[in-house]
């Protein structure tokens, strides 16, 4: 099954070149389906990592892409413009926090975070502040792959061991404790309090996933965290960042998760669902103040464009991606989701292997009690026809919006049975 050049000279993503995991050749995808190669089909749990939220192959979307290709794939946004970039860039104000004003486009989520961390940095420096340089954040964040991204992620299942001292040391302190449909307890916040009152004088900004800590532990947490945390940001003068790229365009009931707290960041990243999942592109949003502050330094500009910034393909399919999202009714439709995930879900926090069950949108996760063996579940789901691919302790799904009922039922029903077959406290035993 698994193609021997793939295998032997193409590296895939957190994966050996020794002991490569099996990979699956996908032939085509079209709505929530994935057909392999050899014929079978999956009903996609995934979105492609959160970003599929149209499914895939979808009419308008192609047409969208076909539609721009007429004029141009791509040209240089230093000194040109192009209509795709403006027309997103309407609608994305429309959505986003009303403070936001200016958008910078990236390549991806990844760079969209080094990008917020840069203008926190100008800006600061801009204000004569220049020791305002370093980052707080909670543990169990994920906020990307490149150097200074990587530095806030969690620093135990993050990637802080191997890379070591070549990271930047940031501040961090404890993911938040209160669920976010449980009682707020106020403890919560004393370290993050603590810290900032220690470290606010070298702290640009504090950096965060809003509501939902998405590949650091899939935990949701209660807003009100955000509400004290963007209080003690004002009171200690650190920007706030919020990292919505995995949280946005409705995948948590809410268009973008700041939403639940009603709390407004200075800087906000997007990205994965924002092209439909059809191609890589991120954008980087900021307040007036901010933009105006950062040019207002020595600098005079904001240092940083990358070589396919606004690459016009990616915004023309952005622009239909999330005009086909606020045409729709997208809020019955996450609840459709999050009623039937909830439903199927529940019953197995039941069981000893399981530590939790925790449903919110168009997302769904069990917590095992202890680690999954990835290459056994993985085709475990595979068999059944369904594609799932679980990390750590987690089993989640984050379906495409367009799923069907009977395929969402599907989906569930087998990734159930799997998970019930696991036998005992070792959860890599499938019976
Ligand atoms: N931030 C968050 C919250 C993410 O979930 C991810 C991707 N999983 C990123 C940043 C990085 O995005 P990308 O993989 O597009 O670089």
């Amino acid at each position: 099954m698994t193609d021997l050049f793939d295998l032997e000279h193409i590296w895939h993503p957190y994966t050996s070149m020794l002991n490569p995991l099996p990979t699956f050749k996908v032939k085509r995808a079209y709505g929530a389906t994935i057909e392999l190669e050899d014929g079978r089909t999956l009903v996609d749990g995934m979105s492609s990592w959160w970003c599929a939220i149209h499914g895939y192959n979808h009419p308008e979307l192609n047409q969208a892409v076909a539609d721009q290709l007429q004029n141009m794939a791509h040209i240089m946004f230093g000194g040109l413009t192009h209509e795709p970039a403006i027309e997103l860039g309407k609608l994305l104000l429309k959505i986003t926090p009303p403070k936001l004003d200016k958008i910078f486009y990236a390549d991806s989520g990844s760079v969209a975070v080094e990008v917020a961390l840069k203008m926190a940095v100008q800006y600061w420096a801009a204000l004569n502040q220049p020791k305002k340089t370093n980052f707080i954040t909670t543990r169990s964040g994920y906020h990307g792959d490149t150097w200074n991204a990587m530095s806030v992620c969690d620093p135990v299942t993050g990637m802080h061991q191997i890379f070591g001292t070549s990271l930047p040391n940031r501040i961090f302190v404890p993911a938040p404790q209160s669920r976010f449909d449980g009682e707020w307890n106020p403890e919560d916040i004393d370290e993050l309090k603590k810290q900032i009152e220690l470290h606010h004088p070298t702290l640009a900004a504090l950096i965060i996933e809003p509501i939902v800590q998405g590949a650091g532990g899939m935990r949701f947490y209660n807003p009100e965290y955000l509400r004290q945390a963007k209080a003690l940001c004002e009171q200690f003068n650190l920007l706030l960042i919020f990292d919505e790229i995995a949280t946005g365009f409705g995948r948590t009931g809410k268009m973008f998760a700041w939403e639940h707290a009603q709390v407004e960041p200075d800087i906000m990243c997007i990205g994965k669902g924002l092209t439909g999942g059809y191609m890589t592109l991120s954008a980087t949003l900021t307040t007036k103040d901010v933009a105006e502050t950062i040019s207002r330094g020595e600098a005079g500009v904001f240092m940083h464009g990358p070589t396919f910034m606004a690459n016009p393909l990616a915004c023309a399919v952005a622009l239909r991606s999330t005009q086909l999202l606020v045409e729709q009714d997208w809020q019955a439709n996450i609840q459709r989701i999050e009623k039937i995930l909830a439903e199927q879900l529940t019953d197995l926090a039941q069981l000893d292997h399981v530590a939790d069950v925790r449903v919110l949108g168009a997302i769904g996760v069990v917590e095992l009690t202890t680690d999954v063996d990835m290459k056994t579940l993985q085709q475990q789901f595979v068999e059944r026809g369904i594609w799932v691919r679980p990390f750590g302790k987690l089993v989640y799904v984050m379906p495409p919006y367009v799923i069907s009922d009977d395929e969402l039922n599907y989906l569930l029903t087998h990734l159930t049975e799997v998970v019930k077959s696991m036998q005992g406290a070792d959860v890599n035993v499938l019976a």
